[in-house]
């Protein structure tokens, strides 16, 4: 029963590293119209911890320009 219940782990981890890594890659751009200033942001997640992601962009949501306070442009990068 153990024998069986070990060659089963290990044929499914055999599969498991078949697969294409499931990373996104995301960049975050943030710029100011205002006065040009640009902050850059990168940041990888495992394509089922995606809510992650979304938990780090709401913190982007609000980011504000420190130099002249003007509410940053967000535009974003997937590499899937
Ligand atoms: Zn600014």
């Amino acid at each position: 029963m153990d024998i069986d219940f070990n060659k089963k782990a290990s044929s499914d981890a055999l599969s498991d590293s078949k697969k294409p890594l499931d990373l996104i890659l995301v960049r975050a751009i943030m710029s100011c119209s205002t006065c040009g200033k640009e902050k850059k942001f990168r940041n990888q997640f495992l394509r089922k911890d995606l809510e992650l992601m979304v938990v780090a962009l709401k913190v982007f949501d609000w980011m504000v320009c420190n130099k002249c306070g003007e509410l940053f442009r967000l535009d974003l990068e997937f590499r899937v």
